[in-house]
């Protein structure tokens, strides 16, 4: 059991009943430099961040998230996702608080409509952990940067209707923050307005809370989530640190009710930009019976600049998993803008001209096509 055992005097003690349950660690919440003191020894740049962040971008992390980090190592890749540093408050060319453009596409309080078939619900602001690359950052941890006209809490009516009279929106993601912040009781009134809307066909969950607190995904909530099938869950793992029997656990749970788990990783210089960690995270997502989807390239978002690599770094990562590891294993590299997700891997082909130049995994080549090959005259015929 993280946390309860491990070395004093930095981390408190915790009982197993309490460690288990997720409101315990909701109420928990690390918040002062203080209360991380008892599980980390601060650096003085760290520190200096969470004083100068003061006010700007919110900061909360949960006693289980802060048990997977090491306690004298900065560089830590979990701490680095969630301890602010001096960077967040540096401004980087081109950064913006909305640079893929999500809020011109919104239609009512909490309805963004990008694509033409799927919407995204923006149920809240609230995370358990507030991560330092959160690509709505200005609408998550800054302060200031709400979403809602309204009071977060407010009435979903608007919204439904909106989707319930766009019938082409077959596909409700609901995220925020995360949904999952909410009560049981409160997240099935929305699940259940969305199931009876007929249009509606797949519900889709947004969550961090199997890596941030697994201990949310309890059975009652399975449970609830599975009388509105089809669901479907993606979460959020960078790296394979986060991997723990607790989410495991939170995963099979999910499975076990016929909810299949996707996994959005983001790349984030420091943290997980190299290829032996993205193939060990990708592997380690299979083991745990979770399916990659999106390798997502960092934004430029405001207080988030510090974790950019270039597309060539990951190109290289890319290549390192296409054809390394299980096909279904390797994500969709994409860049997200304001014209929509962009997949951005190098293509395995070219173009001659009577055919195709094919490269795989080892850097071979291979001619397909020749002259009245079907692969390029088809077309034509
Ligand atoms: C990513 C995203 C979706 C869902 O897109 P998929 O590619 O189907 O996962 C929907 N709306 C918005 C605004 C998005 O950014
Ligand atoms: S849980 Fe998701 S929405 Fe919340 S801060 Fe982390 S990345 Fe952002």
């Amino acid at each position: 059991m993280p946390g309860t055992t491990a070395d004093p005097p930095f981390r408190p003690q915790v009982p197993a009943e309490l460690w288990d349950d997720w409101r315990w660690h909701m109420r928990k919440r690390i918040t002062t430099i203080a209360r991380a003191r008892q599980w980390l020894r601060l650096s003085a740049d760290e520190e200096k961040a969470i004083a100068g962040s003061a006010g700007r971008y919110r900061w909360s992390i949960t006693p289980y998230y802060a048990s997977l980090m090491d306690p004298d190592d900065p560089s830590c890749p979990v701490r680095m996702q969630a301890v602010p540093a001096p960077a967040e408050l540096e401004e980087f060319p081109g950064a913006e608080v909305d640079p893929v453009g999500d809020m011109t596409y919104r239609r009512t309080n909490r309805v963004v409509h990008k694509y033409p078939d799927r919407v995204i619900l923006l149920v809240t602001e609230a995370c358990p952990v507030y991560c330092r690359h959160c690509t709505r950052k200005f609408h998550t941890t800054d302060v200031d940067g709400t979403y809602f006209r309204d009071d977060e809490g407010g009435s979903f009516d608007e919204d439904l209707r909106y989707i319930a009279a766009h019938p082409e929106i077959r596909d409700v993601l609901l995220t925020g923050g995360d949904p999952l912040s909410y009560p049981d009781g409160r997240l099935e009134e929305i699940v259940a307005g969305l199931r009876a809307i007929p249009s509606v066909e797949i519900i889709r969950i947004g969550t961090r809370f199997p890596v941030l607190l697994p201990q949310r995904i309890t059975e009652d909530l399975c449970a609830m989530l599975a009388r509105h099938h089809p669901v479907w869950l993606n979460t959020h793992f960078n790296h394979p640190k986060e991997i723990t029997a607790d989410a495991a656990r939170a995963v099979d749970r999910l499975l076990r009710h016929g909810i299949p788990v996707g996994n959005q990783t983001v790349l984030l210089r420091g943290v997980n930009d190299d290829v032996a960690t993205m193939r060990t995270l990708m592997t380690e997502l299979l083991r745990v019976r979770v399916r990659p989807y999106y390798l997502y390239h960092c934004d430029n978002v405001t207080g988030v600049s510090h974790f950019m690599t270039s597309v060539e770094k990951g190109w290289e990562i890319m290549e390192g998993l296409q054809g390394h590891i299980t096909g279904f294993g390797v994500p969709q590299y994409v860049l997200t803008t304001e014209i929509g997700k962009i997949p951005v891997t190098r293509p395995y082909f070219t173009r001659t001209p009577d055919g195709l130049l094919l490269r795989n995994h080892h850097g071979q080549e291979l001619a397909v096509g020749g002259p009245g090959h079907p692969i390029t005259e088809s077309d034509a015929r």
